[in-house]
């Protein structure tokens, strides 16, 4: 935005009243100020010596007389000091990012306070643990809500899977695990519908993925996740690190009977 700004000129005392005609107003001089420009500088080359004997053109005394008399105090300008510090772009207020400590609320009663950890069945047991249950929903009727698992029957029915089937696996997922069945919907009661709900990384409930053979349902991203703050290999596609998955977490449900 440009101001003008008004004030007048005065001539020095000593200097002769400049003729004018009688048309002609007192001599407006407008300063233009834009607030992305610094203050003008007064000119720095020294004043220019008053010649009294020059007194035939006005225009000219005006000139002089503007570098003889002391600066009038301009007025004040609502002008930021020279040095003021530039504004600079807001910084979010948001609250400082989340670190990535291993340290973290666990997420569930069955998962421990280390990201992609869970507890073992000695933990569980003794804590009266044996129902593990997850959010779900229908990918038809879209309809939530929670599935419960068995612990010790469910742990026993994909552990054994595993140790059976293992040498067939060639470290690779099977197809079962990579495309699994989906629960049917107990709402509508459509067949292999019901997704399990995944909320952040953090927050997946790996242990009741794995009873209810679901980890396939998590992106390959997520399944890295989980590989690296378990120590595992996380690089591959993603049947070689849902295998990794499946096994780091028949590890830490009973470390006793998998020492791999
Ligand atoms: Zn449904």
């Amino acid at each position: 935005m440009i101001e003008p700004l008004d004030f007048s000129i005065q001539l020095p005392p000593s200097q002769p009243p400049v003729t004018t005609t009688d048309q002609d107003p007192p001599l407006p001089m407008f300063l233009f100020v834009h607030p992305s420009q610094p203050p003008q500088q007064p000119p720095q080359q020294p004043f220019p010596p008053v010649n009294t004997n020059q007194d035939s053109d006005p225009k000219t005394k005006l000139t002089m007389s503007l570098y003889s008399t002391p600066p009038q105090q301009p007025p004040q300008l609502p002008l930021p000091p020279p040095h003021a510090p530039r504004r600079n772009r807001r910084k979010p207020s948001h609250a400082p990012r989340e670190g990535k400590s291993p340290i973290i609320a666990p997420p569930f009663p069955w998962a421990t306070d280390h990201r992609a950890q869970v507890h073992n069945l000695n933990y569980l047991t003794e804590n009266q643990i044996t129902t593990i249950s997850g959010d779900v929903e229908c990918k038809r009727c879209e309809k939530r809500y929670k599935i419960e698992y068995n612990l010790e029957q469910k742990y026993q029915q994909v552990s054994s899977y595993v140790a059976m089937h293992m040498h067939e696996f060639h470290d690779r997922a099977p197809k079962k695990w990579m495309s699994p069945t989906l629960p049917t919907c107990k709402f509508c009661h459509q067949e292999n519908c019901v997704k399990p709900v995944m909320k952040k990384k953090k927050g997946i409930n790996w242990l009741f993925l794995f009873l209810g053979e679901l980890v396939g349902c998590c992106t390959l991203a997520q399944l890295k996740y989980f590989c690296k703050h378990t120590g595992n290999h996380r690089t591959g596609a993603k049947d070689r690190v849902l295998f990794l998955t499946y096994l780091e977490l028949c590890k830490q449900v009973s470390p006793d009977r998998w020492t791999l």
